[in-house]
């Protein structure tokens, strides 16, 4: 009898939808906040080639710093970021910022690297898209091969044939296009042939159990496939235990990402990586 009420009760209050809402709408607001207030920055961390031991690049990765709530991440934030639009100029943000610092590195004498950067759909289908990777190479004066962008699978499909022409025009200006959480989406392969990837990365989904799940490895294996059949590079996320680096090894997958290598890195401990790791 007391089970039965207490359903009632939690069925009449909804406590969980009310909550939620409220939630959402506080967090937005102090989002809005959250760019005046400076309290957005970016980690770093390296994606490594385990052939020659280079650095191949490193991932910008937001965080949002907020004085009560602590370190937000971005699971949480980005989601309400692209529902309410903030997202547009958080992503020009993250883009600004990642370049500025890439150029930064390379004035202080590191050894130059590739910075990728997370793009939401919302942002890649704004109409002067491309523009404003062309004035943000140009303001912070970095060369438009030390940028990669990664979209998703989602991103692409919302207009194939749009993707498909702002992919081309990014990459006739020299940056480079990654396919971020592949395998991950509910699209075809077909847009492969259409859209000219430099980078497929395999999403750590995949990565996470291949130890005792053959059929991920038989995944990963196809994936490395078509990305020697398409002269695509293939990057393996979320990489953790040796165990993983020695049966990705086995399949030839040379790149990878992963808190096997390093986590996420503040600015200057990224800059201290990339000091004492790279290998030409
Ligand atoms: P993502 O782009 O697929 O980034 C990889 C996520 O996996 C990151 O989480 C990273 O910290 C985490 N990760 C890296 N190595 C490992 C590992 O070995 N094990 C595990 N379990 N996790 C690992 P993070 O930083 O929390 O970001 C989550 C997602 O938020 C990103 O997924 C990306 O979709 C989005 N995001 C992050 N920064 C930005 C941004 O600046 N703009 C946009 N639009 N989205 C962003
Ligand atoms: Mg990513
Ligand atoms: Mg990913
Ligand atoms: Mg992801």
């Amino acid at each position: 009898r007391t089970k039965e009420m207490g359903r009632n009760h939690y069925q009449i209050y909804h406590p969980l939808i009310t909550s939620k809402t409220s939630e959402r709408l506080e967090m937005e607001n102090l989002l809005h906040q959250a760019l005046e207030k400076d309290q957005f920055l970016l980690h770093y961390q390296p994606q490594i080639n385990i052939k020659n031991q280079a650095i191949c690049g490193m991932e910008a990765l937001i965080r949002w710093e907020h004085p009560t709530l602590g370190l937000v991440s971005p699971a949480k934030f980005i989601p309400i970021a692209e529902e309410s639009g903030l997202i547009i100029s958080i992503g020009e943000w993250v883009l600004r910022q990642a370049c500025e610092q890439n150029r930064l590195w390379q004035k202080k004498g590191l050894p130059p690297v590739r910075v990728a950067v997370n793009l939401s759909a919302q942002q890649f289908q704004q109409p002067n898209f491309v523009n404003i990777v062309t004035k943000i190479l140009a303001e912070t004066n970095l060369e438009p091969q030390f940028l990669e962008l990664e979209i998703t699978e989602t991103t692409i499909m919302k207009n194939l044939e749009f993707s498909c022409q702002i992919v081309h025009d990014l990459k006739h200006m020299g940056v480079h296009i990654s396919m971020d959480d592949f395998g991950t989406g509910y699209s075809s392969l077909g847009y492969l042939k259409q859209i000219p990837f430099n980078t497929i990365k395999i999403d750590q989904s995949f990565i996470k159990d291949l130890q005792d799940k053959p059929q991920d490895l038989a995944i990963i294996s196809a994936v490395l496939a078509i990305g020697r059949g398409f002269n695509v590079r293939v990057i393996a996320e979320g990489v953790e235990t040796q165990h993983q680096v020695e049966l990705l090894r086995k399949l030839e997958c040379e790149e990878m990402q992963g808190f096997k290598f390093s986590k996420p890195l503040k600015p200057e401990a990224a800059a201290n990586f990339l000091s004492n790791h790279f290998r030409a």
